[in-house]
């Protein structure tokens, strides 16, 4: 088989990203879009465009019979779902591949696995990734949950197996809220995704969020590419990513890496995934694992060299990993902010037209992003605009050459997150790399309160 035509079954930076992969190995592209993006910079782009339904998801980007009618239609020989949408539903990946359209992402099954919560942790546990000390499995006995969270100690979460954006879970601090918080969170993940479901683990205080980049041929053979840390989240959003962590050893990276890509040739993994970790005192603590392309992958490409979606696509059309890992080199330090449509400091949303754009350049500075002046964006999706991603030898470099970049960047007509990442990256705990989960959420808490 060889890829020629790829269906981008997505929409605003992450389709321009992958028509951009596309393009230059020679690969036509097709763009998907709602009626409310007729007008975007990736159907501009294409080869060839297909309307696919009105501006809400369920109706369009989520429409599975109209994605496959445009591939049909348009003669697409792959489909690469992005992120979000469509890219972590097995259910569709099987449907792409009965239509013999090569699915640009992993094996169907393994996307089942990871998605369900419970199994993901049980076959993270199988394959020798460290777990956080918890429930072995799903939880319904009050009794027995009692007996677990004991055993563990206090502070324990209760989380929905089927979750997912940090919904359905609980803190419990003491067993005499133990049942009641179980029966909230149950009710919650039952009417948030249809399924009761719920497990207990250990609370972690103060950790940071960790994650492996790993790739894998689907025969066995499977490599890192290093981690990423993006430990300032608000809501459980990730705001700034960065790669190399700043907490992590060299040694440490080779060890914990070579742990998440033995883990994936035993699995026979195929294609790009991220395996997402805790992290607290030295310690990594298995959370969740994603089967797709990550928002904040650039950072990776970064400090690697290595383009993730060509890597994706090369895989997908059945040829070898391009790298061996002691070929893999890890130089300098890049960051990422998003850039959303918001206010920068309430985060009400602000759709609407840019009047001007104007998008920051130079030596080692990337900006992934579909807008342009005149543009108007749409009210119906995520509110991330543009992702801004800054290369330095290390990371004072980085972050000096970031606060330029910044600096640069002109966004008129909409509110833009930039004043929020301009004030971020001056707090002398992001200078020191010195921030865990819950950093940013205090801080901002902190400011208000001024
Ligand atoms: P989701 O799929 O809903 O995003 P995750 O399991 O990835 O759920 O967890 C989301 C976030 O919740 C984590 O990034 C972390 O901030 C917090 N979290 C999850 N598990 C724990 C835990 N055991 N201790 C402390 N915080 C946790």
């Amino acid at each position: 088989m060889s890829i020629s035509r790829i269906l981008i079954a997505n929409r605003g930076e992450i389709a321009l990203r992958i028509h951009r992969a596309a393009h230059e190995m020679g690969i036509e592209t097709v763009a998907v879009h709602s009626t409310a993006d007729a007008d975007a910079m990736h159907v501009r782009l294409a080869d060839h465009a297909v309307c696919i339904g009105p501006p809400p998801a369920a109706d369009s980007y989520l429409n599975v019979a109209a994605i496959i009618s445009a591939a049909e239609i348009s003669q697409a020989d792959a489909i690469h779902p992005g992120y979000g949408f469509l890219s972590e539903n097995a259910k569709f990946a099987e449907i792409v591949e009965a239509h013999d359209i090569a699915w640009i992402g992993p094996k169907p099954e393994h996307i089942r696995t990871m998605g369900d919560k419970v199994e993901a942790k049980r076959t993270a546990g199988a394959l020798g990734l460290p777990l956080v000390p918890g429930s072995d499995g799903a939880v319904s006995d009050y009794d027995e949950a009692r007996r677990i969270a004991a055993e563990i100690g206090y502070p324990v979460i209760i989380k929905a197996a089927s979750g997912g954006g940090g919904r359905g879970m609980k803190v419990c601090a003491a067993e005499d809220q133990l049942e009641t918080l179980m029966k909230q969170a149950g009710n919650e993940a039952k009417s948030a995704f249809g399924d009761a479901t719920v497990y207990i683990e250990k609370y972690l205080g103060n950790p940071r969020h960790i994650e492996f980049q790993v790739f894998g041929d689907g025969r066995g053979n499977a490599i890192h590419l290093g981690e990423r840390d993006c430990s300032l989240q608000r809501r459980h959003q990730k705001v700034l990513e960065e790669a190399p962590s700043p907490v992590l050893t060299p040694e440490e990276r080779d060890r914990m890496g070579a742990i998440c890509a033995d883990a994936m040739a035993q699995m026979g993994y195929r294609g790009a995934g991220t395996i997402e970790f805790l992290w607290e005192d030295g310690e990594f603590y298995f959370i969740e694992m994603n089967t797709r392309l990550q928002v904040e992958h650039p950072v990776t490409e970064m400090i690697t060299g290595i383009d993730l979606v060509r890597e994706q696509i090369r895989i997908a059309d059945g040829k070898d990993l391009s790298c061996r890992q002691e070929d893999i080199e890890f130089k300098g330090h890049a960051i990422e902010c998003r850039i959303n449509a918001e206010d920068p400091f309430t985060f009400a949303p602000s759709p609407g037209k840019v009047n001007y754009y104007h998008a920051a350049g130079g030596m080692h500075v990337r900006v992934d992003s579909g807008l342009y002046a005149g543009y108007s964006i749409p009210p119906y999706y995520d509110s991330m605009i543009a992702k801004l991603i800054v290369y330095g030898r290390n990371r004072e470099r980085c972050i000096m050459r970031l606060r330029r970049a910044l600096e640069e960047m002109v966004v008129e007509g909409v509110k833009t997150s930039i004043p929020l990442h301009q004030e971020l990256i001056k707090q002398p705990d992001v200078l020191n790399g010195d921030y865990s989960i819950k950093w940013l959420e205090e801080w901002l808490k902190e400011r208000e309160a001024e």
